[in-house]
């Protein structure tokens, strides 16, 4: 997006006339659906639209996993999650602009951005060819320079041409991506075999309540297909995993699905194994970079941090560096000045970076399939601590679901509290295992003796404590709280149990 005058840009942001452009790719190939979790709507709720995407999105009741021996486990959301195509979000996000702002922002649609002047924030464009005969003729191909804007904003995903351009323009730009051979996938639209059970019909709750059919199975490496609906009743089947790369033929995706996917091949029509054949490949990188801007640009969403979308990460981070821009703009002050400008951005850099990482941390902790089985099953336990100490003394009685709430639905300050906490946590755990090493040592070598240590050690800690806090003073009085408080709320998850 390029905007050719700051100061009209900020009175955008205080709904007054503006004018804007905004240019898109084609987004070909966005077959598939998002599941926006709680913080998800939260931030689209910010952002003014959260009525418009709950009209257009299916609420899911959980996940369906299909074993392939016939025992289908439905795993029910603790939380209320949308389903949602990402060309109906899109649409929904680009429709509300356009009527809100309806003389104010121009689009230009079916342009590519192949370059960006970083002296001017104006990018090059080349229009899209819409069919074939317009690929051929090359008179079809315009190449267009838009002018010269005050903030330039790279919205342009994962793969973005904005970012490559401060790879190579801008002095100490910092950047890593991370290509998992999991995080492969192709994705198409599906109606279901008519007369064919969906997994639709296994929700057990009330209208417009469905399940997420997802199927694990292997032949030689991993796949998984997920079907997720839409309200029209098809579904976006999302086909991932490295198996995809030894099937880019129709055939061999036929074969793959009658031996790992027999369910799944029983409800799609034969012509879906074709489509998956002839739709393109998707990597979804996982992305970080050191700072957010150069000059007068800065990037957004997936362009500035891609993260594997687990825990419902990745809308939401988009969402909330948009709102965060905003704000920074509007903080900036009305008047046209390039310092404060360069200040705001660097202002959004200090502020969503760290945020970032903490979520994409979180969100591959949360990837099964990510890295090595005892490397990630260490990121789970670590976040899972992590949550359950930094939350307060309450979540130390957390259920394993609720862990998956909380992770779901914190705030990003949140995430990033447990991330920094995490270094005293270390420290106080060293500390631990350091002073058990000595007492230990001492022990083994005829220093200190058992009968001797306990009894004394622990007498004249609580000699110590007593002197420094007397009976009834603060520390007594909370700790006694705290306790009383943790016991009810073990009692009340008990009684719920049992
Ligand atoms: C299979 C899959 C499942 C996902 N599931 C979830 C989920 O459950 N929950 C969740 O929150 N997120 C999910 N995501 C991520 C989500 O779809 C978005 O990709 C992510 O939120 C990033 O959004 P973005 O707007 O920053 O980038 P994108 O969604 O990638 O949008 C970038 C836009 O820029 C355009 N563009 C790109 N290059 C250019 C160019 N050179 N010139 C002009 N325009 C350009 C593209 O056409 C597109 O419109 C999933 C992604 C995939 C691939």
């Amino acid at each position: 997006m390029s905007c050719p005058n700051l100061s009209r840009l900020q009175s955008l942001w205080a709904e007054a006339p503006v004018a804007l452009s905004w240019h898109f790719g084609s987004g070909a190939g966005a077959a598939w659906n998002v599941v926006l979790g709680q913080r998800s709507q939260l931030a689209l709720e910010k952002a003014g639209v959260l009525q418009e995407v709950l009209d257009r999105s299916v609420e899911l009741l959980g996940e369906m996993a299909v074993s392939g021996q016939g025992r289908d486990v439905l795993t029910e959301y603790p939380f209320k999650a949308l389903c949602i195509s990402e060309a109906s979000l899109s649409d929904t996000l680009v429709s509300a602009g356009m009527q809100r702002y309806p003389r104010h922002i121009r689009y230009h649609f079916s342009h590519r951005c192949t370059g960006v002047d970083f002296n001017t924030n104006g990018a090059v464009f080349v229009s899209e060819a819409s069919s074939d005969a317009e690929r051929m003729a090359s008179s079809a191909i315009v190449v267009k320079k838009s002018p010269p804007a005050d903030l330039l904003v790279g919205a342009d995903g994962a793969n973005s041409t904005v970012r490559m351009g401060m790879m190579s323009h801008a002095p100490m730009f910092g950047f890593s991506q991370l290509f998992h051979p999991d995080q492969l996938y192709k994705a198409v639209r599906v109606a279901l075999r008519p007369g064919s059970v969906g997994p639709d019909r296994r929700a057990v709750h009330a209208q417009r309540r469905q399940a997420l059919l997802q199927l694990s199975d292997a032949v030689g490496e991993q796949v998984v297909c997920q079907l997720l609906p839409n309200l029209d009743r098809s579904y976006a089947l999302v086909l991932s995993g490295r198996a995809l790369l030894h099937c880019p033929q129709t055939d061999q995706i036929r074969e793959l699905f009658h031996s790992a996917l027999p369910e799944v091949a029983l409800l799609i029509p034969d012509a879906t194994f074709g489509a998956l054949a002839a739709a393109p490949l998707l990597t979804f990188p996982s992305v970080s970079c050191s700072r957010l801007h150069h000059n007068g640009a800065v990037l957004i969403g997936a362009a500035a941090h891609a993260m594997f979308p687990d825990m419902h990460i990745s809308t939401d981070a988009g969402i909330a560096d948009c709102i965060a821009l905003a704000e920074r703009l509007r903080e900036s002050g009305g008047a046209q000045s390039t310092g404060r400008l360069r200040g705001a951005l660097r202002a959004l850099s200090a502020e969503r970076l760290p945020a970032a990482a903490a979520a994409a941390g979180l969100a591959r902790a949360a990837t099964p399939a990510q890295g090595r089985p005892l490397e990630s099953a260490l990121a789970r336990l670590r976040w899972g601590v992590l949550m359950r100490c930094s939350s307060d003394l309450r979540s130390l009685a957390l259920l394993p679901w609720e862990l998956k709430l909380l992770g779901t639905s914190a705030s990003y300050t949140d995430v990033q509290r447990w991330r920094s906490q995490e270094a005293f946590l270390l420290a106080g755990l060293l500390l631990c295992g350091a002073s058990t090493a000595v007492y230990l040592l001492l022990l083994l070598t005829g220093q200190l003796s058992a009968a001797s240590m306990c009894p004394s050690a622990l007498s004249r800690s609580l000699d110590w404590l007593h002197g420094a806090f007397p009976a009834g003073s603060k520390l007594w009085v909370a700790l006694a709280a705290a306790v009383g408080d943790a016991r009810k709320a073990v009692l009340g998850k008990l009684s719920t149990l049992v």
